[in-house]
């Protein structure tokens, strides 16, 4: 009988649910209160979103009392790993003193003063999230320059604020020709928007160059991640970088790195000490806060001179909120300290080799990445250079990954097509060997189909 990759994807969702009855209760009673029957459409998956009881360390443990090592961290928040005593010290002193005073508190500059330290941008401010943090960069381009357009990446993600939602999730039939890509904007976002936003592919530097040249006067800056963290992670080519650096200060623009997934993940002081290329301004939140909502700018003293004397106002009721604060500090002070990085990338290292090794030991072509607690390894016969090279990955392939790492005890990101993990200091080796473990059998059950080769490797599959 010949069999498919569908096939093993329907085999493995079997499987799934019959792990997950109580998620799938608590997903039919929270459809009847909630839309979708999730708190955010992201936690919305196939074949039923896993509702989670607790965490501690490397581990979560689903409301089935299943028990997983954990590499979705939350969307790559939990580098600290879950409960991390520090973080927990920290936030259960400041409970007991007061959440909320909208006036600062010490900790905000002890958090300010770390941040400094590590990316080199000597002012900071705070907010509550990674779409507020973006927010504020753009707005800042704005009030700095007086110019309207903001120049974005193909396919990168920035937040769910208007101006970032363009050029997003794009399916290859929707992006339009190479040279002139598509800037349909996302869901409720008005078309007047999307005219202020022009997009360029990521690692072309060339088609920035010309952009820049035909409308310079008009463009108030670029943001960009400097390593793009949801196309499988794919890292800036030598030179792009400064290329980009130099492009913008010629220009009078400015440049601002979105650090939210790459910020004190891929090294201490993010993707700007990983390349070398400081820029204008950047944005941080998720592994910030520890767990706790979080958001941050920073930037050059210049930058930031336009929020101190009054160009722009960065305002928010929770901005440098205690609670924040304090998990914050425990985070950049006492948890993730210089040396908890390189610890880390062995164990990615190792994974990575070990997943490679086991998919080319049956015949299967695959890329990977590894910085600091972020990997990916994925199943594709070309590393991509960009967000439309990424979407010629099969999906298919990407999702039964995810349905057999959790039906193995592994708990990914669901659908499998962002990076694909996330360590924390509390992971180990032997972690590591789990994933390895279940890559070797993806790679069995992969071989077993009928799938030829122009199969594995075919453009789309299922999407999410
Ligand atoms: N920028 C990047 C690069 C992100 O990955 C995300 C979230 N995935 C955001 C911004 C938005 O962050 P938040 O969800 O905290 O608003």
């Amino acid at each position: 009988m010949s069999s498919t990759i569908d096939d093993a994807i329907t085999a493995e969702e079997a499987i799934f649910l019959s792990r997950t009855a109580r998620s799938r209760a608590l997903h039919e009673q929270a459809t009847e209160v909630m839309p979708g029957g999730v708190t955010s459409s992201w936690s919305s998956s196939r074949p039923v979103p896993v509702w989670i009881d607790r965490g501690v360390g490397a581990h979560v443990w689903d409301a089935d009392g299943n028990r997983y090592i954990d590499y979705h961290a939350g969307y790559g928040v939990n580098v600290v790993g879950h409960a991390n005593p520090h973080v927990v010290e920290a936030v259960q002193r400041r409970v007991t003193e007061g959440t909320h005073f909208a006036q600062p508190v010490e900790d905000a500059i002890v958090v300010a003063a770390a941040l400094a330290e590590r990316f080199g941008l000597p002012q900071w401010r705070f907010c509550n999230s990674g779409t507020e943090a973006t927010m504020d960069a753009i707005h800042l381009m704005r009030a700095i320059t007086g110019r309207d357009l903001v120049v974005k990446i193909e396919g990168s993600y920035h937040g769910h604020h208007d101006l970032v939602n363009v050029s997003i999730w794009r399916s290859l039939d929707d992006l339009g020709p190479v040279d002139n890509p598509s800037r349909e904007p996302g869901a409720g976002v008005a078309t007047a928007f999307a005219e202020l936003v022009r997009i360029v592919p990521f690692n072309d530097l060339d088609a920035a160059t010309r952009l820049f040249a035909e409308e310079g006067d008009d463009i108030a800056g670029l943001i960009i991640e400097p390593m793009m963290m949801n196309a499988g992670i794919i890292p800036p080519e030598p030179g792009y970088l400064e290329g980009l650096r130099d492009l913008t200060r010629r220009n009078g623009s400015l440049l601002v790195f979105d650090e939210v997934k790459t910020g004190l993940v891929v090294a201490w002081g993010g993707a700007t000490e990983l390349f070398g290329v400081t820029p204008d301004l950047v944005c941080l939140a998720k592994a910030l806060g520890g767990g706790v909502p979080c958001g941050a700018i920073g930037g050059s003293d210049e930058v930031m001179s336009a929020i101190s004397d009054g160009r722009y106002d960065q305002v928010g009721t929770f901005n440098g909120n205690p609670l924040t604060m304090a998990a914050a500090r425990a985070v950049l002070t006492e948890v993730l300290l210089p040396e908890t990085y390189g610890a880390a990338e062995e164990i990615g290292r190792a994974m990575l080799a070990g997943c490679a090794e086991a998919l080319a030991d049956q015949g299967l072509e695959s890329y990977g990445v590894v910085h600091g607690f972020k990997g990916s390894v994925v199943v594709h016969d070309q590393r991509p250079a960009n967000y439309r090279e990424f979407l010629e990955v099969n999906t298919a392939i990407c999702h039964l990954n995810y349905l057999m790492q959790h039906n193995r005890g592994v708990f990914t990101a669901p659908w499998g097509k962002s990076e694909s993990w996330t360590l924390s200091v509390a992971h180990t080796m032997e972690d590591g060997d789990r994933v390895i473990e279940n890559t070797a059998e993806l790679a069995r059950t992969i071989a077993a189909t009928d799938s030829t080769e122009s199969e594995i490797f075919a453009v789309g599959g299922i999407t999410a």
